[in-house]
């Protein structure tokens, strides 16, 4: 069959594309790394600059519209300024976002914006400098604080904090989260963790699910609106406080799945797309393009990959992704 159109045998048309710039990190938070024992992918193993810029070339005249940057820390990738430039003004490309820890933010912030980065998520799982550092083992509140303030001072929009919910490390803190959505005009997006790999029995354990979540917060502030009659915000569904000024989000994977609305597949730092987040199913891209594939190669390579997207995941049966963690996928 000659397929032209990057659409799957369930009607989902994929236009999103997530890139991980390198499964490196300048954090090792705790439902996305192993605390020890993690190999980092070698450099050599890595797409170049080039071949991310072939891939999302041949996904633009496939339909791809949307692209974000991810990682590990996407800020960390050497040239991070001169990649989203690059990207931002290939053809068909709509809208470049970021996914960030937003620790190297302060001073990447106006750059980035300069080179065509309008949207950006901020991932920040509490307001305590303690239970911070705890959860990403070692990260500085602060950094991340005066990340947000940059992002927002060179005129970053939407801004949407991430929270990923974990249970005894930042579940008191939801509450305080969600209130800063009174004040400021942010999307605060809370996240059910997911299992992954060596830290999957952990999730397990530990996920705090979009009702708990709900619930703590309505019984210890106030009620949250369902808005958009709970059609979702990409991923998330989308509430809000009477009188604020921001929105709180979930994003719930776990309990609530969307994956018969899925538009996306990601692109790893070492070169294999993946069409579902939550299934181990990998296609390579890297060795084709090692081999000389052209672009017409590479987008039937995509296109029959993507006609084989999985139709959803499988954690409800306990199929669980045990291949990577998420910080080599990209978020
Ligand atoms: N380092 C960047 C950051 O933290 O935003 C980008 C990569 S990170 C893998 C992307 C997103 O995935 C973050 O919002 C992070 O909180 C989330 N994440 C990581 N592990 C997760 C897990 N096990 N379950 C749910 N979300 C997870
Ligand atoms: Fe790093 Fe992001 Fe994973 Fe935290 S969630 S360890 S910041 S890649």
């Amino acid at each position: 069959m000659n397929r032209k159109s990057f659409t799957d045998p369930f009607g989902r048309a994929v236009t999103y594309l997530r890139i991980s710039l390198t499964d490196r990190c300048n954090l090792r938070c705790v439902y996305c790394m192993p605390k020890e024992g993690l190999q980092w992918q070698p450099p050599a193993d890595q797409l170049t600059v080039d071949e991310i810029i072939q891939v999302v070339r041949v996904a633009a005249q496939g339909g791809v519209t949307r692209i974000r940057l991810t990682g590990g820390e996407p800020t960390i990738r050497q040239n991070i300024v001169g990649i989203v430039r690059h990207i931002a003004h290939l053809p068909g490309v709509k809208d470049v976002g970021m996914t960030t820890n937003g620790v190297l933010l302060k001073d990447l912030a106006q750059p980035l914006s300069d080179a065509g980065l309008k949207r950006i998520n901020i991932s920040i799982d509490t307001l305590d400098p303690v239970r911070f550092k705890k959860i990403t083992r070692w990260g500085n509140l602060d950094e991340v604080w005066a990340g947000i303030e940059a992002a927002e001072r060179v005129g970053m929009k939407p801004i949407k904090l991430n929270a990923v919910v974990v249970r005894g490390f930042n579940d008191r803190d939801v509450t305080d989260f969600a209130k800063l959505t009174m004040q400021y005009p942010w999307q605060v997006r809370f996240i059910e963790m997911m299992p992954f790999g060596e830290v999957a029995a952990f999730a397990k354990d530990g996920i705090v699910t979009e009702e708990q979540i709900r619930d703590r917060i309505e019984a210890e502030f106030a009620p949250l609106e369902l808005q958009n009659e709970g059609k979702l915000d990409g991923e998330a569904r989308i509430y809000k406080f009477a009188g604020a000024l921001g929105t709180v989000g979930f994003i719930s994977s776990v309990t609530q799945p969307f994956c018969a609305s899925c538009n996306r597949a990601r692109l790893t730092a070492d070169g294999v797309l993946r069409l579902c987040l939550l299934r181990d199913k990998e296609l390579d891209l890297l060795t084709p393009l090692r081999q000389g594939a052209d672009e017409v190669d590479i987008k039937q390579i995509i296109l029959d990959g993507i006609w084989h997207k999985p139709w959803g995941h499988g954690l409800s049966r306990e199929v669980i992704p045990l291949n990577r963690v998420m910080s080599q996928i990209g978020g």
